[in-house]
C-alpha cells in the first residue's frame, strides 16, 4: 500500500507539499482536477511523476490526465519532453499560473517538440529562452498558430511559432492591422 510517509521518504518530499497531498488525495472530485489543484500548489515548483501518481490515486490514467491538463485545457505542464530537455526524467512543472489561449490548445507533444527544438527553445520575437528566467519576471514559452486553428490554420510545426508569454500576449492584444510577420521581425 502506497502511504503517505512512505511516499514522502522514497522521494524526499517537502512535509507541506505531503500534507497538501494528503488532503488533496482524499477529495471526493475528478483525477484531472485533483492533478490540477496539486500542481497549481506548486507552481514553478518540480513535482514527481510518484507525486502525482499519489494524488491521482490510481496508477495507470493519471499521466494521460496530465497530458490532457496541457494540450485540451492549455496549462504549461512542461517535461523533458515537452518543452525544457534540461529537466530530469519524470519531473513536472507547471510554469505559471495560466492557460494558453484556447485558439493554442491541442497541439500534440510530438509537433510541440519539434516546434520548440526548431525554435532553439527560443522566443521567435525577443529572443527570451528559460535561462533568463527570474522571479521578477515569470514568463515562459507558449506555441502561437500563425493562421488561427478556428480560421483553418494547422496543428502542425509550419504553422506554429514559439513566443514568450510577454511577446504572445502583445501579439494578442494588437488592434491594428500590421501582419504577424512583420510584427514578429520587429520590422514595422
Ligand atoms: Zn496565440
Ligand atoms: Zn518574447
Amino acid at each position: 500500500m502506497i502511504t503517505f510517509s512512505s511516499i514522502r521518504g522514497r522521494i524526499g518530499m517537502r512535509p507541506i507539499a505531503g500534507i497538501k497531498a494528503q488532503r488533496l488525495r482524499h477529495q471526493p472530485r475528478s483525477v484531472r482536477d485533483r492533478l490540477l489543484d496539486y500542481l497549481r500548489m506548486n507552481v514553478g515548483r518540480p513535482v514527481t511523476g510518484e507525486e502525482l501518481r499519489y494524488v491521482a490515486k490510481e496508477a495507470t490514467e493519471w499521466a494521460r490526465r496530465v497530458r490532457e491538463l496541457r494540450s485540451e485545457e492549455g496549462w504549461p505542464i512542461v517535461t523533458r519532453s515537452s518543452g525544457r530537455p534540461e529537466l530530469p526524467v519524470g519531473i513536472y512543472v507547471l510554469e505559471q499560473e495560466r492557460q494558453s489561449p484556447p485558439h493554442d490548445r491541442m497541439i500534440s507533444d510530438g509537433v510541440r517538440r519539434d516546434v520548440l527544438r526548431r525554435d532553439g527553445y527560443q522566443c521567435q520575437r525577443c529572443q527570451w529562452d528559460h535561462d533568463l528566467w527570474n522571479r521578477s519576471d515569470p514568463r515562459h514559452l507558449e506555441l502561437h498558430h500563425i493562421q488561427h486553428h478556428e480560421s483553418g490554420g494547422a496543428n502542425t510545426a509550419d504553422n506554429l511559432v514559439t513566443l514568450c508569454t510577454v511577446c504572445h500576449d502583445e501579439w494578442h492584444a494588437r488592434r491594428d492591422s500590421s501582419t504577424f510577420e512583420v510584427w514578429l521581425t520587429g520590422s514595422e
